[in-house]
């Protein structure tokens, strides 16, 4: 089995596992406990946001742990678009994730504005389109860090810029950027962050909301007074310490994964060449480490999909969450692919458990599958 989808998801790392398995079984108390039981799984809660913040350059009380991207992205739209009667209205980009773009639409239909940028063939919001939209009547920008189906990563520092000059809250859905790239929230200017742990090699259902000191926000989930009253329920603490080690473990060694993976990726696109496969890469020159959106033109990437599955090969189309749906992806949608190409589009997403003979073997099946069967 060759895995080339760790856009949609990762493996755990085997010490992430480790670190996990003592508060699965023997120190399975409540964090929020007053008894000397709870002891241990409240330091492990307090060390894990300790990491998680220095990860991004914030401080710990600025780490609020959640079920993941989907959760933090809704806490940071709907909370904060309606937190001030004066400023109705949300900027985003067309090519967000659907955990914000139907967040956005929840907000239009109680009656705020939601304005959602188009970005350009590759993928890339840039200022000057912030620019042409953002008033002093807008509460939050909201831009991811990179995306997902394209791998484009945005150019966060002047987007947030911008929407300080409107005194206006700058979120970040950085699912798909943090522990692959560089992310300093102080530098970047960002006020709002999500993460998700399962796309840097944690467990699933477990993330966080980075939330700037001083950023005016009310509870999300109401219930009892964990994370300081602001997200109720009792803690998911094997999944926060899985957590915090993955992302401190991919942050340590960024670079060399980076390097590595970069690498993979080039020798798939230099394989690709020499086979004379044309494709059209899609995101620009800017884009996360192995993520590698590939159009063949009049061809059926569903059916790419498919017959590399059937070689052992798992890859995705557009995004993992339009997986049920046969439509065109609004990503590739809003950057206007012609639709012969857009209906051939493959994502094919290495990581850093990808090896040499993985991407031969990825090479080898496309090559098989677009010279032998046309679709
Ligand atoms: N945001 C982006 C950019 C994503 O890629 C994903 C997952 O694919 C999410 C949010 C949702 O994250 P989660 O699966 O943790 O809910």
């Amino acid at each position: 089995m060759i895995y080339a989808d760790n856009a949609a998801t990762t493996k755990l790392d085997t010490d992430a596992f480790e670190a996990m398995k003592p508060f699965l079984l023997g120190e399975y108390g409540n964090a929020s406990g007053i008894y000397s039981f709870s002891r241990v799984p409240k330091r492990a809660l307090k060390d894990a946001r300790e990491i998680i913040a220095q990860c991004i350059h914030a401080s710990p009380e600025e780490i609020y742990f959640t079920s993941g991207g989907t959760e933090s992205d809704n806490w940071a739209v709907k909370i904060i678009a309606g937190s001030d009667e004066k400023k109705r209205t949300v900027i985003t980009s067309a090519i967000e994730h659907h955990a914000i773009l139907n967040s956005c639409r929840v907000m239009e239909g109680r009656g705020y504005s939601v304005v959602y940028m188009t970005p350009d063939k590759d993928g890339i919001i840039a200022s000057e389109i912030l620019k042409r939209h953002i008033t002093d009547t807008v509460s939050l920008v909201t831009v991811m860090s990179a995306n997902n189906e394209l791998g484009t990563i945005q150019p966060i520092r002047e987007l947030s810029n911008l929407a300080h000059e409107h005194d206006a809250v700058f979120h970040t859905d950085a699912v798909q950027a943090i522990g692959h790239i560089d992310i300093n929230v102080d530098e970047m200017g960002i006020d709002m962050l999500s993460a998700s742990a399962h796309k840097f090699n944690g467990p699933k259902g477990v993330g966080f909301l980075y939330i700037r000191k001083g950023t005016n926000v009310s509870p999300y989930l109401d219930g009892g007074s964990q994370e300081s009253g602001l997200r109720a329920g009792t803690e998911n603490v094997p999944g926060i310490v899985g957590m915090a080690v993955a992302l401190k473990s991919n942050i340590e060694n960024l670079k060399t994964n980076r390097d590595y993976v970069r690498k993979l990726e080039r020798h798939l696109l230099e394989k690709l060449s020499d086979f004379n496969v044309s494709y059209v890469r899609n995101g620009g020159e800017n884009t996360l480490p192995g993520l590698i959106s590939l159009s063949f033109d009049g061809r059926d990437g569903e059916a790419i999909l498919h017959r590399l599955d059937l070689m052992g090969i798992s890859i995705a189309t557009g995004s993992a969450c339009n997986s049920h749906s046969k439509e065109i992806s609004h990503v590739l949608k809003a950057i206007n692919l012609p639709e012969s190409l857009a209906k051939g589009t493959v994502r094919i997403s290495l990581g850093k458990n990808n090896t040499e003979q993985d991407v031969d073997a990825i090479a080898d099946g496309l090559k098989k599958i677009l010279f032998h069967n046309r679709n």
